[in-house]
């Protein structure tokens, strides 16, 4: 029997997490053979709360489930984690300021860097879902030292799903016919949607679509502003298919992609692309073997050269921002 993988997720009585564990629990992350302790990490005052989901993990009566263990301490938290999904963040309320929410943010997330670098497994890979989650991730990052740059990522999975529902609902074709669609940049509206490269079955994307205008102007601000439109329907954020988009993130991550297709995922800049060294940049990836490598050698034509020069501009500002605050 396979001695199961504990894995880490922080906000664990926050909405993407009640998507997240029971998807865990059930399998679907680390596959059917792999049993999972669970960690719940959480402030003190959402204690509580996040022992009711433990109850209602234990109410599933998942076979792979082996443990559920709740705690407030981050050492503990992360003790053994192989897998870390940082999901909680300090949400911005009303009247903070940006500087604010940056400090606010900071503190947790230097806090978890540290604990990780303590605690986790030497395997561990670490999944930054709380926004801003490519700074937050490059905070985490810069105060673990001690583990490998290449362990650290942020999401861009749901952009990239979004931009794959989008482009299967535009030319008719199923998801699944979709390969090779990327993101770039920052998950923040500057993202870069970039459908250059994929291919709807056989077919390059551009020649299936065959509407520039429809990819300028609607294809990449759809994509971009979906979080939006999605509050503005639900009347509450995304937090089912965030979720989803985690799972099939630490899943392809571990398990690897497909042969001839590629996810999107914000990772540790090697300085690929233009994309200055250090930063947490969504790129085209491919896994094998629990790692992941940028695609190289893509050609960037002008209209996304631009594009994912301003997306990048912004990462380069909010690492300013948290290196003024003396956070990296
Ligand atoms: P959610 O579970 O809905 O969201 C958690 C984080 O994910 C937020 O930062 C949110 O960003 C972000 N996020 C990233 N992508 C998406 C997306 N596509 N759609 C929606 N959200 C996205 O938040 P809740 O407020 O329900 O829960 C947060 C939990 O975290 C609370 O239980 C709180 O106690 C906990 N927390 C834990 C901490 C810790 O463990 N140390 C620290 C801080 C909070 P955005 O804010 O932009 O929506």
């Amino acid at each position: 029997d396979q001695a199961p993988v504990t894995v880490t997720v922080t906000g664990a009585s926050g909405q993407i997490a009640y998507g997240l564990l029971f998807r865990i629990a059930a399998g679907d992350m680390l596959g059917p053979d792999a049993p999972v302790r669970l960690r719940l990490l959480e402030i003190p005052a959402a204690v509580r709360a996040a022992e009711g989901v433990a109850m209602e993990l234990e109410d599933g009566a998942f076979p792979l489930l082996s443990d559920v263990e709740i705690t407030d301490d981050p050492t503990i938290g992360f003790d053994g984690a192989s897998v870390a999904m940082l999901v909680g963040a300090r949400p911005r309320t009303q009247g903070m300021e940006r500087g604010d929410l940056l400090a606010a943010n900071g503190a947790i997330f230097t806090t978890q860097g540290r604990a990780i670098e303590a605690a986790a497994a030497d395997d561990v890979k670490v999944l930054v879902v709380g926004n801003p989650a490519n700074t937050n991730a490059l905070i985490a990052m810069n105060n673990a030292p001690g583990v490998p740059r290449t362990r650290f990522s942020a999401l861009t999975r749901l952009d990239h799903n979004r931009a794959i529902a989008q482009l299967a609902h535009r030319t008719g074709e199923p998801a699944a016919s979709i390969r090779r669609m990327t993101v770039w940049g920052n998950h923040s509206a500057t993202q870069y949607p970039d459908l250059s490269h994929a291919f709807v079955g056989n077919k390059p994307a551009e020649d299936a679509v065959s509407d520039r205008t429809w990819i300028e102007d609607t294809f990449i601000p759809t994509v971009q502003q979906r979080g939006s439109a999605i509050i503005e329907a639900r009347g509450s954020s995304s937090a089912a298919s965030a979720a989803s988009a985690a799972i099939d993130h630490v899943r392809d991550w571990t398990a690897g992609t497909s042969d001839g297709d590629w996810v999107s995922m914000a990772v540790c800049s090697d300085g690929s692309y233009g994309v200055p060294e250090g930063l947490i940049s969504s790129f085209p990836v491919t896994c094998a073997d629990g790692e992941f490598r940028i695609v190289p050698n893509l050609d960037i034509d002008d209209f996304s050269r631009a594009r994912i020069d301003l997306s990048v501009a912004e990462l380069a500002q909010e690492r300013d921002a948290v290196r003024a605050l003396g956070l990296v």
